[in-house]
């Protein structure tokens, strides 16, 4: 394994995260306080959700004195792009495992920053790519590079758990009170699961299509089927699919930034506020509800042309 390049600060998170007020017509409508939790600005590189889940299993790679890791992700992954930054930070060889048939593979920006991390980028097929929570496969294939430390997609482990939890902790704190809902974007449900096995009631927005499975899913994680009433899970806010947009997200990326200077992507946290804003227009929550919406990060995926808008 090549020697990575050692730089400490670079895991230095900006903690805690700056919990915001959002105002407008809507919120004043609704008659519903609305807070963003900014876990966007936690770090440059190991944004939002993927830090709060990164954190204990990186420091349980060290602990157990693994060299290198190994994870799974497609190639615009904010997830792998954390576990690349992260790794080189704290010494570790990275290993991604990346769906992408031959014949499609174009290195994204996502990737090229991986390499440059020192990331050892393995392509496989997206028939192989369904075996990534296969134990057999996953033993065969990180064989292939001596014993790694083996974190799933999304960093979404047991481990995940914890780092979640002190979000909503530092969060209790800032507000003096836990708020009657969380609201959060969904791939994995990790994130969810986390804020759930905290105690707390979560919206759930399911950024990708066919997200009903995600009920299960995050109940399983959180360990604690009892907590069922606590979840609301929301899956018609997909634009689509997976990674999916129209302009109607575009214009709400756009109008939100003017009006709150927060920048949002359209993967995920512009979906789960889009949605949001549909339920408290169509009074969804009692009045005097209040409600904190996780900035879950991932502004590494923003679309180019949102940059500068
Ligand atoms: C990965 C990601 C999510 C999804 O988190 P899960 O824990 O997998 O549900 C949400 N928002 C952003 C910005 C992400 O990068």
């Amino acid at each position: 394994m090549t020697k990575l390049p050692k730089n400490v600060d670079l895991l230095i998170p900006s903690l805690p995260t700056p919990l915001i007020l959002i105002e407008n017509e809507i919120t004043r409508a609704a008659d519903v306080t609305l807070y963003i939790k900014r876990d966007d600005l936690i770090h440059d590189t190991v944004s939002g959700n993927k830090w709060r889940k990164l954190k204990y299993n990186l420091l349980d790679a060290k602990d157990k004195g693994f060299q290198s890791l190994l994870t799974f992700g497609g190639a615009y992954s904010n997830h792998l792009y954390a576990v690349a930054a992260a790794g080189a930070g704290m010494g570790f060889g990275t290993i991604g495992i990346v769906r992408g048939e031959d014949h499609e593979i174009r290195e994204t920006a996502t990737i090229q920053f991986c390499k440059d991390r020192g990331m050892v980028i393995h392509y496989v097929s997206r028939a192989e790519y369904k075996n990534r929570n296969d134990e057999e496969y996953v033993e065969k294939i990180s064989s292939l590079y001596g014993s790694p430390y083996v974190i799933p997609e999304g960093g979404t482990t047991a481990l995940a758990l914890p780092g979640v939890q002190e979000m909503v902790e530092e969060t209790r704190q800032q507000l003096g009170f836990s708020p009657d809902y969380f609201s959060v974007a969904a791939g994995t449900g990790g994130t969810a699961a986390g804020i759930l096995s905290a105690g707390e009631k979560v919206l759930a927005f399911a950024a990708l299509k066919g997200g009903s499975f995600l009920e299960n899913d995050i109940l399983k994680l959180s360990g604690n089927i009892k907590e069922a009433g606590q979840l609301s899970l929301f899956t018609d806010y997909h634009f689509g699919g997976y990674a999916k947009w129209n302009y109607e997200l575009l214009h709400f990326i756009k109008d939100f930034k003017v009006a709150h200077r927060i920048q949002l992507e359209q993967v995920y946290t512009a979906k789960m506020l889009y949605g949001l804003y549909d339920l408290l227009i169509s009074k969804y929550f009692p009045a005097g509800t209040t409600i904190v919406a996780v900035h879950t990060g991932g502004l590494q995926g923003l679309l180019p042309d949102l940059v500068d808008v």
